[in-house]
């Protein structure tokens, strides 16, 4: 299959160019309090007992000195400068999920959230560094009129072990992890049959199986994005699922769509929870975009939120607690 033969070719050259990044660097600045979650709705509630990680979580200190060391362009001190702090989530080994949230800076309308992750797939090193260029972006914008999320590195596991890998701590690539209806009857069987047992795209036991997916699931419960970007590479390309006319293109990333797969964060939050999920697939895993193409896909995507996003109340998101679910108990 063409794709396949990409996806080889993409992550031999992930391999060769890992580690050349462009250096960005934030500023420090204390981050808005986040919104009081929503009560658990009863979907959540069904979800496996949280597995105790492998081993202690490390400080912010510590995660910080591990991530700043293995992406050259974030740096330890940009890290710890960032604003970023622990979620609460963490990795099978330990590592906090580290976040923060960018208020809106204009107050024409109720504002939109967005949440915005990179690194679920732990090999896309340019993902994370490209989060973390556009944290930059949010410190110093003046007219933006967004409630961000940002995560950079959701699979931290993943981005740290040598060489990365797109899977995290047990081998489950999270991004085949969450709980869409066809999990139980199509994800196993489509990794085995379609995939012939890839290792790098295992879904896991059971869906939500994983500390990393769970933590991205319960934010997304909590915080009800408007919309969720999610960073990847190395296809060179936008993928888009959810409502609303798909964007045509960010910058020089085009749209072109993946289909949805068993598990997928695409297919659970833009298919079945049916909110505008973007995936930009920059083109590189080890080299970041030039920061004039970094800057067109930012100001192209916020242009097509604010254009394409609703402007009143009620979010579209409502569904999260009135969306039954109906599969959620037998497929652990
Ligand atoms: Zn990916």
């Amino acid at each position: 299959m063409a794709v396949a033969k990409r996806f080889y070719r993409n992550i031999w050259l992930a391999r060769l160019l890992a580690g050349l990044f462009v250096v960005g660097a934030a500023q420090a600045q204390s981050p808005p309090k986040p919104p009081k979650p929503p009560p658990r709705p009863a979907v959540a509630a069904a979800k496996p007992a949280v597995t105790k990680p492998a081993t202690p979580l490390v400080s912010m200190q510590k995660a910080c000195e591990l991530i700043g060391g293995r992406l050259q362009s974030v740096g330890v001190e940009t890290c710890l400068k960032s604003g970023l702090r622990p979620s609460g989530g963490q990795s099978v080994n330990g590592l906090p999920i580290l976040w923060r949230d960018f208020a809106p800076t204009t107050r024409k309308n109720t504002p939109r959230r967005i949440l915005l992750i990179g690194g679920i797939h732990g090999d896309e090193l340019s993902s994370v560094s490209t989060v973390f260029q556009w944290m930059k972006e949010l410190e110093t914008k003046q007219d933006q009129p967004f409630h961000w999320r940002v995560a950079p590195c959701v699979n931290p596991d993943g981005m740290l072990i040598r060489p990365p890998t797109r899977v995290n701590a047990r081998g489950v690539d999270l991004n085949r992890n969450f709980m869409t209806p066809d999990w139980k009857s199509d994800a196993l069987a489509y990794w085995e049959n379609r995939t012939r047992k890839d290792p790098r795209r295992y879904p896991g036991p059971s869906p939500l199986s994983e500390p990393e997916s769970r933590w991205l699931d319960d934010a997304i419960r909590a915080f009800r994005p408007d919309a969720i970007v999610s960073v990847h590479a190395p296809y060179g390309l936008l993928d888009y699922d959810g409502p609303a006319q798909a964007p045509e293109n960010f910058g020089y990333l085009h749209l072109h769509q993946l289909g949805t797969y068993p598990g997928s964060l695409g297919n659970y939050a833009g298919v079945y929870l049916g909110m505008p999920v973007i995936t930009l697939e920059l083109p590189h895993a080890g080299i970041m975009p030039s920061s004039a193409q970094s800057q067109r896909i930012w100001n192209d995507m916020l242009q097509w939120l604010e254009k394409n996003l609703p402007k009143t109340e009620p979010a579209l998101y409502q569904r999260l607690e009135d969306h039954p679910w109906n599969g959620g108990n037998e497929s652990r």
